[in-house]
């Protein structure tokens, strides 16, 4: 399995953790419960007040639109959607993904090392309008700290900086 991982307070055996990667016995099953009584019809969607709330929240320290839809595994539009207020529901799993992320400069600290993946396919965007040192730049990184293709992993706030950079050149 090569799900995205990352920290989540929420314990095992509850779709937050598995929505966070983790694809053990008990958060398999959870999801999987929690998926037959969804479409069973079951599970009523909520307000999407309590996301919006911790992506305000989560942004004001920092963190991208982009960071937040990877890091919840969350549609990135579905995120924008909640942030403007144009979704009067969403899916619990959701809002629980959503509302389960922690503060990773807090949680792990900014060396932390995360999959370089999301990074340098970022990069790999904002190079069809951009040379590798104008987005160094943007990401007030010298071109040589820019993340390089083939690299397999980067510190959390090497992410974060290209994830505002991107979102700052509004290709993102
Ligand atoms: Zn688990």
């Amino acid at each position: 399995m090569s799900r995205p991982q990352r920290t989540c307070r929420q314990p095992h055996g509850t779709v937050a953790r598995y929505a966070a990667g983790c694809s053990c016995l008990e958060c398999c099953e959870a999801w999987n419960v929690w998926n037959r009584d969804h479409r069973a019809g079951r599970i009523k969607d909520v307000s999407p007040d309590a996301a919006r709330d911790h992506i305000k929240y989560l942004r004001a320290r920092g963190w991208s639109v982009r960071a937040i839809a990877t890091q919840a595994v969350v549609g990135y539009t579905t995120v924008w959607a909640i942030v403007r207020g144009e979704r009067q529901h969403i899916r619990p799993s959701i809002s629980d993904a959503i509302c389960a992320l922690t503060d990773t400069a807090v949680v792990g600290g900014p060396n932390v090392l995360i999959p370089a993946r999301p990074t340098l396919k970022l990069i790999q965007r904002l190079r069809r309008r951009h040379s590798r040192i104008e987005i160094a730049r943007a990401c007030g990184v010298s071109p040589h700290s820019l993340p390089r293709h083939g690299q397999r992993s980067v510190r959390v706030a090497t992410a974060q900086r290209v994830e505002a950079a991107a979102e700052r050149l509004r290709i993102a």
